[in-house]
Parts: C-alpha cells; sequence; structure tokens
C-alpha cells in the first residue's frame, strides 16, 4: 500500500521543464543496471518511510527533491569509482559529555593533513575541506570531504585504505590520541562498496537534524559537496594498504588490527623483557609479519629520545625472531639487530606455523 504514496514520476510537484529520465527503484542492483548516460547518479531516498532508490541526473536530483524540500536523501557511493576523500565523526554526547566533535576533527585533521604531506607529497593549499555538521543534546556530528586539487582516490576502498594509514600514524605519534579510534568516534566502517552517505542538507528520515555549512543552499554548493562527481578526473592519489599492497573492501574498518595467533603472548612477554611493553598489534597474516608499537620513545639509532615517534618490534614469525624500528621518517630504513626468540617461544611459534589451519564448520539446519 505503502508503495501507492511515493513520489514517482507522475508525482504532481515533477517540474514540467525537465524532460526527466528519472527512474526510482526498491533494489539497488535494478538502479545500477538502468543507467543509462555518464551523467546519472543514484540517490537513496526516503519518503514515507520506504525507501528506494532514485536514478536521474544531479540537476533533475536537486529540482525533484532538495528544492522542493524533500530532504531525506543519500549519495549512493558506488564501488570502484573515483571519489572524494570523505570522513564520518559521531560522538555520543551522553557517553562523552566533555567532549566536543569540532576538538575531535581538530584533533584528526592535523594528522590527515600531516599524511597528505609526508607521505603523499600533497601540501595543505592543495586541501580544501567541505565541512557538514550536525547536532544534537544527543549526539555529535560531522561530515567532512576532502577535495584535493587535481586528483582524486581511484574508490573509496582507496579511502579506506589512506584512512587506515592515518590511524597508524596516529599510532606510532602519539598513542593516546588513539582514543578517536578506540571509541569509534571516527568511523572507519564507511569505506565499503555502494556505501550511502548522507548529503548536505539532508536529515535522517523521522528526524530534524540536517547536514549544514554556513553557505547558502543551491544547486552549485549542494553538487560541489558530493562525494563522487560526475567528471572525475583519472589523477589518481597511489594510495595502498600498509602492507603494501592494493587496497581492498573491508566488512570492517578495524581490518586485522589487534587479532594475534596464540603463540603471539610468549612473543610479546620476551619483547617487553628485552625491550618495552607492547601497546598494540598489528597483524600482516599474509606475511607472518606483526607489526608491536612499543612503549618507549628511545631510538637506538638516533641515540635519544625523539619528541614524538615511537619504536616497533617487527616479528617474523617464519625467520623466528624480530628486529626493533622506529617510527620517525628519518629512521625509516634502519633497523636493529636480529633478535631470535628464546627457545622456549620457538617451540610455540613452531606449533602455531605447522597447525592445521582449522574454519567453523557450517552447521545445517537445526
Ligand atoms: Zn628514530
Amino acid at each position: 500500500m505503502a508503495l501507492l504514496d511515493l513520489p514517482l514520476e507522475t508525482d504532481l510537484y515533477k517540474p514540467t521543464s525537465i524532460v526527466s529520465k528519472m527512474t526510482t527503484f526498491y533494489r539497488q542492483q535494478e538502479a545500477f543496471e538502468s543507467l543509462t548516460e555518464n551523467q546519472q547518479v543514484v540517490f537513496q531516498n526516503q519518503s514515507h518511510g520506504q525507501r528506494y532508490y532514485v536514478v536521474c541526473t544531479n540537476r533533475e536530483y536537486w529540482d525533484k527533491y532538495l528544492n522542493q524540500g524533500d530532504r531525506y536523501g543519500y549519495e549512493v557511493i558506488r564501488r570502484d569509482l573515483p571519489c572524494h576523500l570523505y570522513i564520518d565523526l559521531d560522538i555520543n554526547k551522553e557517553a562523552f559529555p566533555n567532549i566536543k566533535v569540532c576538538d575531535v576533527w581538530s584533533k584528526l585533521e592535523s594528522y590527515v593533513d600531516m599524511v597528505f604531506r609526508e607521505l603523499f607529497s600533497i601540501p595543505i593549499h592543495d586541501l580544501e575541506k567541505k565541512i557538514h555538521y550536525s547536532s544534537c543534546p544527543k549526539k555529535g556530528s560531522m561530515h567532512i570531504i576532502y577535495n584535493v586539487k587535481g586528483k582524486i582516490f581511484r574508490s573509496n576502498a582507496h579511502c579506506g585504505a589512506f584512512m587506515r594509514g592515518v590511524r597508524f600514524y596516529v599510532e606510532s605519534m602519539k598513542e593516546e590520541d588513539m582514543v578517536m579510534f578506540d571509541e569509534k568516534w571516527v568511523d572507519m566502517g564507511i569505506y565499503t562498496p555502494n556505501r550511502l552517505f548522507r548529503m548536505l542538507g539532508c536529515s535522517k528520515y523521522g528526524q530534524d537534524r540536517f547536514l549544514e555549512n554556513n553557505n547558502a543552499y543551491t544547486y552549485e554548493e549542494w553538487v560541489s559537496n558530493k562525494v563522487q562527481p560526475v567528471h572525475r578526473g583519472s589523477n589518481f592519489i597511489d594510495v595502498r594498504e600498509l602492507d603494501g599492497s592494493e587496497p581492498k573492501y573491508r566488512s570492517y574498518g578495524g581490518g586485522i588490527t589487534g587479532w594475534q595467533p596464540d603463540c603471539m603472548k610468549d612473543i610479546l612477554e620476551q619483547i617487553e623483557e628485552e625491550h618495552a611493553k607492547v601497546t598494540r598489534v598489528h597483524a600482516f597474516p599474509l606475511k607472518s609479519v606483526f607489526a608491536c608499537n612499543l612503549n618507549t620513545k628511545l631510538c637506538p639509532f638516533k641515540g635519544e629520545p625523539h619528541s614524538k615517534n615511537g619504536l616497533y618490534a617487527n616479528i617474523k614469525l617464519n625467520d623466528y625472531g624480530y628486529t626493533v624500528r622506529c617510527h620517525s621518517d628519518k629512521c625509516r630504513n634502519r633497523e636493529t639487530m636480529f633478535y631470535p626468540f628464546n627457545d622456549s617461544v620457538k617451540q610455540s611459534v613452531k606449533m602455531f606455523l605447522e597447525q592445521d589451519v582449522c574454519l567453523p564448520a557450517i552447521v545445517h539446519g537445526n
């Protein structure tokens, strides 16, 4: 029944000046299959509680929905297509009454800008940040969209890999700033295929909490604040995952950080005895490599502590040992001597490496 209430093509307020090829669908896949020209994009809209997809040009969507005050729209950030970097910050004010979302942003912003500058040689004046915010007593929210001058990300999987790089960078610079990621104020789960992202001027359905900036809400303003532009360019930012591989879509932003095999406990004990306590473990299972941040800044290469950078142990299971390395750029290619595992540690690593891989059985029926 509710379907009949939807604003389909026959809708009364359809502007007559447009020869519209606008079509609506209930299934995302059908919407994608109906795309006929490269000016068209896909939106998710909601009317009378029902969600549906709209395929049309940006101009058509603006005229028919946003400009008519129908502001419950999401951009579909389509998989494997170029897009700008987008970031979503959310703070539950009831759980964190003293944390302001704008303070979290200025902290994260300094790291994102630093990663652009130091790892991608993109200067700050090439970064244009589109900032949207919405707030209510329960929640502080911000969306940030980075437009990089003359460049674009190859897909939103690359945005995810970039942000995992930022997270790793924060960790190596200042462990205490990791609270942004640990408490999920920075949402790392948004870099998935065909991601829905609420647009400037829009609210969740049933709430009147619209994403705003300080500019007048015009077609030009809205369209220039989208994540996936129609004219995409092809000068891509060369992003890699932390292990050097091609960026991938992951179901959880947390990725594999934190995963540890059984033998890791013994290894970490040995590292703590010989160097310092391990604060965090990053796993690169395909290479049997683990990078473990150490609770020390005393750099063996510099001979004294760095003001910011910490050290990490680079564990190679297959080699039965590890080296210590430094997060500082100045020490990038340096490595200490190789520290072999103790005999007892060697035993448990050997057991881990030789054991059969065991996946949970799938239970059929009941
Ligand atoms: Zn160093």
